[in-house]
């Protein structure tokens, strides 16, 4: 009896509130600034959450901070000069204010693109679209979480003779980055209806094969939804810590452990144990390095802060790739394609030098040991205004905008590959 009701109680705990908690964005404008800013980090590490990393004065970094530290953080800033400006006055108002109807959710073949939707019904769309265009597409688990859920793909082959090269497309490595599955399933469906109707599209599905994942941490998003709606990791357990889950976007193997992945476990960016120590993403790369096709492009998508990123994330400091001036080319069509929807801009250019370094990522393992030419991150809308909580009626403006934008990328590669 006793268990039963310690059960209930664990089922009923209430999720992690926002009350008053402010969004800070803080612009750093030199190199001392830059350094307290990281001292602050180190030392309040579990107090105050960094949106984005200080390490550039070429971008604002996002802070998130709690009530009773908000005069203090204030004043330290204040008196270190550092410009900041309150980006987000209360985040759980936010978050409230977004809490969807559960009677207008629509699944299934009405599938509603313009609302943010749970695990279960993105992983049941995985199946629903491509039944709905079984000629050509294919629904396969592609990997198992931590907490035991499926990660689900979509494969799109418009068959032909011979083996493809392919294209690999994942969203959703960071739970809270909710508008990156959500934009992932918003491309995929539009060239699964255009096929045959856009000779674009055509092309393009008739040169490549498309693997796609909607949501790759099935477990922290899921976590999003029910605990912490500001989580970034895994779910995982760390050995001898408190702090749960592991920076799945820190943990792939090539220039694992290096500039800007923590060794901490309670860190947002914890490049865990070992490299490919998260199921989730030694699920996915086994699975690329083993499906037997040439990949030419892999993407990861992310939010926020507009940016198309090419290799190299893991430093600065190395000679940019052979590539380089192919990936400025192809991104730079891919953005061009994307402001004309909507106006919307983006910044491209090498990761580390553009944002910052950030080693034991996904884009440079894409790249290097994956072997995919075209490789990027690509951070997704706004650029700070709501930041996470990307409002659901941005959704399909965001979706028709990117889905430009990869058009443009896969019409650059079907040239360049035909
Ligand atoms: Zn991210």
């Amino acid at each position: 009896m006793k268990t039963l009701i310690l059960l209930a109680l664990v089922a009923v705990a209430s999720a992690v509130c926002y009350d008053g908690y402010q969004a800070l964005r803080v612009e750093p404008a030199n190199e001392l600034q830059l350094d307290f800013l990281n001292t602050l980090k180190n030392e309040l590490e579990g107090k105050i959450s960094f949106w984005s990393q200080p390490r550039t004065t070429k971008r604002p970094t996002d802070i998130l901070v709690q009530p009773r530290f908000q005069d203090d953080i204030k004043e330290l800033l204040d008196a270190k000069q550092i410009k900041y400006s309150v980006m987000i006055d209360d985040v759980q108002s936010v978050i409230d204010s977004q809490a969807r109807s559960e009677d207008d959710v629509k699944i299934g073949a009405d599938f509603d693109y313009s609302m943010y939707h749970t695990y279960e019904e993105i992983q049941a769309w995985v199946f629903e679209i491509t039944a709905a265009h079984s000629a050509i597409a294919q629904q396969f688990q592609i990997a198992t979480s931590t907490e035991g859920r499926a990660i689900n793909a979509v494969k799109i082959s418009t068959g032909g003779i011979g083996t493809k090269k392919a294209v690999y497309w994942q969203g959703g490595i960071h739970a809270r980055e909710w508008v990156s599955p959500a934009t992932v399933m918003f491309i995929t469906k539009s060239l699964l209806e255009n096929y045959g109707v856009d000779s674009d599209v055509t092309e393009i599905l008739d040169a490549f094969d498309f693997y796609i994942v909607p949501s790759l941490n099935v477990d922290g998003y899921s976590y999003t939804w029910t605990r912490d709606r500001m989580w970034r990791k895994t779910r995982s357990v760390n050995s001898g810590s408190a702090c749960r889950g592991v920076d799945p976007n820190r943990n792939y193997e090539y220039e694992w452990g290096g500039e800007g992945a923590s060794t901490s476990a309670c860190s947002d960016t914890y490049r865990g144990p070992n490299a490919f120590s998260e199921p989730e993403v030694a699920g996915t790369t086994s699975f690329l390095l083993n499906a037997n096709q040439e990949f030419v492009c892999f993407i990861d998508f992310h939010s926020y802060s507009q940016l198309w990123l090419a290799p190299w994330s893991f430093t600065a400091r190395a000679i940019l790739p052979l590539d380089k001036d192919d990936h400025d080319e192809a991104a730079a069509k891919a953005v061009n394609a994307l402001a004309s929807v909507h106006g919307t801009d983006y910044i491209y250019g090498p990761s580390a030098r553009t944002l910052y370094a950030a080693s034991g990522c996904s884009e440079d393992w894409g790249y290097v040991t994956l072997g995919a030419k075209y490789s990027y991150v690509v951070e997704l809308r706004d650029t700070g205004r709501y930041g996470f909580l990307l409002p659901a009626n941005q959704i399909i403006p965001t979706g028709e905008e990117t889905y430009e934008a990869v058009k443009a990328l896969c019409k650059h590669m079907v040239e360049e590959y035909k």
